[in-house]
């Protein structure tokens, strides 16, 4: 099971191939965990049916719509809530070729923590809770003392496709957690 990236544009021109698009949104925050220990952001992923985490989206018809009016459909299927996404929030996308013939498309929407919290609320009530979707997680960004509690912990469950290295690469793009510390998470992830 192995992808390689791919321009958008090449990507939309592959005859035979799935679209599918996921978003990763993600707030500032100025909450402390214990009153001490600042979380610097709330970034979301989800509880899938398959007992794996991903983001939230799904596959896209191109006959149908965009990438970004499908990852909109997508969300407000999953979430319960609307929102907009443009091509300016696409961050990339990969190909994989066998055995699937699927495009996986990456996007990342920051939103103020109100909405993000509005976004947690109203996932409850989707009608695919329970179901497809098993409820959005927070990502913990920071480091325990033990050197293992938080995102080097997180980064140990099971993840689908290529949604680890989204997540990473995501919050090394972004600025959320600094390159060195993502080596450090990765590395005691990995023992
Ligand atoms: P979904 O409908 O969300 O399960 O996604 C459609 C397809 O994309 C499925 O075949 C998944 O295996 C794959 N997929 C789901 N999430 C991701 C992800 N974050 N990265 C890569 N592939 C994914
Ligand atoms: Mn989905």
């Amino acid at each position: 099971m192995n992808c390689r990236p791919i321009s958008k544009p090449e990507s939309i021109t592959l005859q035979g191939f799935k679209h599918a698009c996921h978003a990763m949104l993600y707030a500032r925050s100025e909450e402390k965990l214990f009153r001490r220990i600042p979380i610097r952001y709330a970034v979301l992923m989800q509880m899938r049916f398959d007992g794996q985490l991903g983001f939230p989206g799904g596959f896209v018809d191109l006959c149908d719509h965009t990438l970004e009016e499908g990852l909109k459909r997508e969300l407000s299927e999953e979430l319960d809530y609307t929102l907009d996404f443009a091509e300016s929030d696409h961050m990339y996308c990969h190909i994989w070729e066998e055995p699937f013939h699927l495009v996986t498309h990456f996007y990342t929407k920051r939103l103020t923590l109100a909405e993000l919290r509005a976004v947690e609320a109203a996932a409850v009530q989707g009608k695919e809770f329970g179901l497809e979707t098993m409820g959005l997680v927070r990502v913990p960004l920071f480091f325990l003392h033990d050197g293992k509690g938080g995102l080097p912990s997180f980064l140990c469950n099971n993840f689908i496709g290529n949604a680890r290295s989204q997540l990473v690469d995501a919050l090394k793009s972004l600025g959320i957690v600094k390159e060195e510390q993502l080596k450090r998470a990765l590395k005691s992830s990995s023992r």
